[in-house]
């Protein structure tokens, strides 16, 4: 029991310590202690042991006005890269990170309904790879690790696509497929995780360790960290926030359920409110959910009428949805993104924050604040990477979770050898 619990706390230091570097960009020792609250001692050992694997590097010397000079540490980023995969709906987009985790080169190609076949999709990862290598000037042995993010129920250990009801698939064992291909560390989740990620590493996970990530887009979920820690539940299921029931017997949802959130805050919900609510308005555009929300959005910030009632209707439902994750978790932080929020934020976030009110047991949410994401660039892609950086960072024996570390112990048994 004694050697478990130290070797938790080695673990738990090693995360705090990684995550500051990550947040920071570079760091002293000192600055380290600082932010990550551990003793200098602390710091100190974690710092010796990832420089002397390589993670870190000794980036500057501080100058410490006129006393003893202290180095600036930051991630090795030329240690080796990490490809990040982001398959979504309507496109492939694949990002090469170095070890900062800084984007090097992306890719984006399209995927349609009549190309969502497990061959479209691997054929445009493999090309896809071999393009943002070549942009980038990696060798593919350089690469420590690709995270590919597929929609919908994944068995991550295993490496298959469970079920992803929008591409008709069902038990597609999908990395195996993939190694085929590319024969090198690949790990497998969804996009609520990986985005719940990025945000941890990266996004509000900088300032609170308790986050609830939303995604409205064409789909509808959640991410949660409890104590920095990616909440995944028994099944890797946790997270599907958007077939929870905001209506009895209400409208038909994508699942087949009846009266899920995602049925009235997702982009298909929105464009039957629109329907519902003025059938022949100009911001309509039939068929095309991109297009509408992008009409609702000028519209809001004309002042349209018919966009005022809309944003009215989803904010009744998704104050809802947003007042009972609160009610529950009571995270420091509730993150909106996806695209939807990307085009509606500015009208739709205050507005639900204020619906929300109305459903909590706290109507001042206690400390739980709602905010936009801030992060910028594909953060799917760049959570898929943090998977692979945190299964390259494991094989090191430098474990930045226990979960980390489990599923790189179930990797090495399922993955061919790189070469
Ligand atoms: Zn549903």
């Amino acid at each position: 029991m004694g050697t478990h619990s130290s070797r938790d706390v080695r673990r738990a230091s090693r995360f705090e310590v990684l995550h500051q570097i990550y947040a920071l960009g570079s760091a002293s020792r000192r600055l380290l202690a600082a932010a990550s609250g551990l003793s200098t001692a602390t710091v100190a050992t974690v710092v010796n042991e990832l420089l002397g694997r390589g993670v870190l590097s000794e980036v500057a010397i501080e100058d410490s006005g006129g006393g003893r000079p202290r180095a600036r540490l930051a991630v090795n980023a030329a240690r080796g890269f990490v490809v990040g995969v982001d398959v979504s709906e309507t496109y492939v987009q694949i990002d090469v990170f170095d070890l900062a985790l800084r984007v090097r080169a992306s890719d984006r190609r399209s995927l349609d309904a009549e190309h969502n076949r497990p061959d479209d999709v691997l054929d445009r990862i493999e090309q896809g790879v071999a393009v943002v290598l070549a942009a980038a000037g990696v060798p593919r042995c350089d690469v420590v690790g690709v995270g590919v993010s597929m929609p919908g129920r994944i068995d991550r250990v295993g490496g298959v696509s469970v079920l992803a009801p929008n591409f008709g698939w069902q038990q597609v064992p999908f990395i195996r497929l993939l190694s085929d291909r590319l024969p090198l560390p690949l790990y497998l989740d969804n996009p609520l995780k990986a985005g719940t990620m990025a945000e941890l590493w990266f996004g509000a996970g900088r300032r609170a360790d308790d986050l609830a990530v939303v995604t409205l887009g064409t789909g509808v979920g959640a991410g949660f960290t409890v104590g920095g820690t990616l909440v995944r539940g028994t099944g890797n299921a946790a997270g599907e926030w958007g077939h929870s029931t905001v209506v009895l017997d209400g409208r038909l949802c994508r699942c087949g359920n009846r009266g899920c959130l995602e049925a009235y805050v997702g982009a298909q919900g929105i464009m039957q409110h629109l329907r519902e609510y003025a059938p022949d308005s100009r911001l309509l555009h039939d068929g095309d959910q991109a297009a509408t929300v992008a009409a609702l959005a000028e519209g809001l910030a004309a002042g349209d009428e018919t966009a005022e009632a809309v944003l009215r209707q989803i904010t009744r439902y998704l104050g809802v949805g947003l007042g009972n994750l609160i009610n529950m978790l009571d995270p420091t932080v509730v993150v909106m993104g996806g695209w939807v929020t990307g085009l509606l934020g500015p009208w739709l976030v205050p507005a639900a924050t204020a619906t929300a009110a109305r459903h909590t047991f706290d109507p001042a949410f206690g400390t739980t604040r709602i905010e936009m994401s801030a992060l910028t660039g594909d953060p799917i892609s760049l959570g898929a990477g943090i998977f692979a950086l945190e299964g390259f960072l494991a094989g090191l024996g430098v474990s930045t979770s226990r979960d980390s570390a489990r599923h790189a112990a179930a990797i090495a048994t399922t993955t061919p050898p790189a070469f």
